[in-house]
């Protein structure tokens, strides 16, 4: 039996046939002619059928998907007939281009003019460029782009995900993902951690598997065995008995012994703020709130941004909700605040950084955050993404304690954050560790980046003993401040132990996660979960700290995670 192995980033066993996402749609060659340029109306006529076509497929994938994937594709579908994208490129072909240049071109046209319009109808942009890939493929015969369509479950292998890709990505007939590229913080493993979709990114050379191979996806070893057997079986199976035990979360993160660690949600909007709260989530340890206004071209009015904000604390009355203020740039660049042009955007104008370049953006959402919180009983917290220095915290509670806002804090993610924590927790009342980029920024390795996966890995000691350092400055003498944790690294379940014993008082995660987080903390005494993150934090490599946490924790095996 053949396998491949690669970086385990969403655990789950699983056995189902290989699809493959087809290759990007190539851009038709410029100044490409239809061969009958006697008749150009049989050229027009084989755009119009093409664009049907798509317009059907896509309308008939509408009908059966559920959720967001479902909007996204009857906005789609509505595009492919779109009667001035078909208008404009049957007037370049009666000039003698190609049906699949002109659509091209006519396509990038009509984006322009949606892009100038902005707002709602730039927002459609997307729509189009993916609208005229899909009459590209249909009229050159080749599979449609984005994730194949089936009605049978298979297990999906690509190079990467991007974010539109996954809008449309049905958890009921997509088993497990597997990447070539992608690294463990990439979108591909934040998206199938929350679908609760066992995963594998950085497995080289799984592009050559043949298309409807059986194979067996171990999303927590990160290795992918083809032609499975019996023992196999038996493991997707367990697994699939375990997983059903492990879908409900109590409600209430606690060790065997008692200590208290509230499990707290990470969410985009008020959407999956409700879902949170009926997954259980003890509060929001991070709302994103840059998800609510991504790809905006213009500042959200403090009217929207009120609705927006006030969503997610009436989904959380009483309880904490930690907000984030925007984390514009790299890798959610928000046209409003940052620049495209930057040679190296995360060490860039980003996060908290954006206030020197565009003054005035954060004391306007810092107030809105006021205002919506004024409007509900959510203890609500507010804190800022990137900080670096002492200064930058004072500056930051300054602006929070000018708009009302009681509880400032901030996010650690800067490993001079980290270094300096006891300076910057004396000016603020609380801090989160993001350890997504406190690991990029503490290993130099982009998180994005599927051939760096094994230095992007937050089990790397250099990141535990940042998290140590940050708790051990936050308990200076003079002040004990609470540290949560709202990277993905709080989802691990047996890295959530080693936080928990490092002292981190709260986990932030996808609703997803928190019942094996809590299972697995449930099952450990606070002294056995300091103990293991002595032996992980003592560790000489990532790969020696994980196994040596998950030797002390048999319970991990046997609940599949
Ligand atoms: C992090 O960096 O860990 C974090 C939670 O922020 P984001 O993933 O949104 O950058
Ligand atoms: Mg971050």
């Amino acid at each position: 039996m053949e396998n491949f192995a690669g970086v385990g980033v969403s655990p789950g066993r699983v056995i189902g046939p290989v699809r493959h996402m087809p290759m990007p749609v190539s851009e038709p060659p410029a100044g490409e002619r239809h061969d009958t340029p006697d008749a150009p109306e049989q050229a027009v006529a084989a755009l119009k059928v093409a664009s049907k076509a798509v317009q059907e497929e896509l309308k008939r994938r509408a009908g059966i998907a559920k959720g967001d994937g479902k909007a996204v594709l009857q906005a789609t579908s509505l595009m492919a007939a779109d009667p001035m994208l078909l208008k404009s490129a049957a007037k370049l072909i009666n000039n003698g281009m190609s049906p699949a240049r002109a659509v091209w071109e006519a396509g990038a046209s009509v984006a322009e003019m949606l892009h100038n319009l902005g707002g709602y109808m730039a927002e459609r942009t997307a729509d189009v460029l993916d609208v005229r890939a899909r009459i590209v493929a249909e009229l050159r015969g080749l599979p449609a782009p984005g994730i194949p369509a089936s009605d049978t479950p298979f297990i999906l292998v690509a190079e990467d995900l991007a974010p539109a890709d996954t809008a449309t990505l049905d958890p009921g007939v997509v088993l497990a993902l597997v990447t070539s590229g992608g690294g463990p913080q990439s979108h591909t493993a934040i998206i199938a951690r929350s679908l609760g979709l066992p995963a594998v990114v950085a497995a080289t050379g799984v592009e050559g598997i043949d298309s409807g191979t059986l194979v067996f996806v171990d999303g927590a070893a990160g290795t992918i065995a083809l032609n499975p057997g019996s023992d196999e079986e038996a493991a997707a199976e367990a697994y699939r008995a375990a997983a059903a035990a492990l879908t409900v979360f109590g409600g209430v993160g606690v060790t065997s012994d008692g200590h208290a660690v509230p499990l707290l949600a990470n969410v985009g909007g008020a959407k999956d703020a409700v879902k949170a709260a009926e997954a259980k989530a003890q509060g929001v340890g991070l709302l994103r709130t840059e998800f609510c206004f991504l790809e905006r071209e213009t500042e959200p009015t403090s009217e929207e941004q009120i609705e927006a904000y006030k969503g997610v604390f009436d989904a959380f009355p009483g309880k904490k909700v930690v907000v984030r203020t925007l984390d514009a740039g790299a890798d959610k660049p928000l046209p409003f605040l940052t620049d495209s042009s930057e040679p190296n955007p995360a060490l860039g104008v980003r996060g908290y950084r954006t206030d020197f370049t565009s003054p005035g953006v954060l004391e306007r959402q810092l107030k809105a955050i006021a205002d919506a919180a004024s409007q509900a009983t959510a203890d609500v917290w507010v804190m800022a993404p990137m900080i670096s220095t002492a200064e930058e915290a004072a500056d930051f509670a300054k602006l929070c304690s000018n708009a009302g806002l009681q509880t400032p804090g901030v996010m650690v993610e800067v490993p001079s954050a980290a270094l300096m924590a006891e300076a910057i927790l004396g000016e603020v009342s609380f801090a989160s560790l993001g350890t997504n980029d406190l690991t990029q920024y503490t290993m130099a390795a982009d998180r994005q980046l599927g051939s760096l996966a094994a230095l992007n890995n937050s089990w790397q000691p250099a990141v535990l003993r940042m998290v140590k350092l940050t708790v051990e400055g936050s308990a200076a003498e003079g002040h004990e401040k609470p540290v949560g944790v709202c990277g993905e690294a709080a989802a691990d379940p047996a890295l959530a132990v080693v936080l928990v014993g490092l002292g981190v008082s709260t986990l932030s995660m996808t609703p997803r996660a928190l019942a094996g987080v809590g299972a697995v903390l449930n099952s450990v005494t606070l002294a056995e979960a300091q103990r293991i993150a002595g032996l992980a934090v003592a560790a000489r490599t990532a790969a020696e700290a994980r196994d040596r946490a998950r030797a002390e924790l048999p319970v991990l095996e046997s609940l599949g995670l």
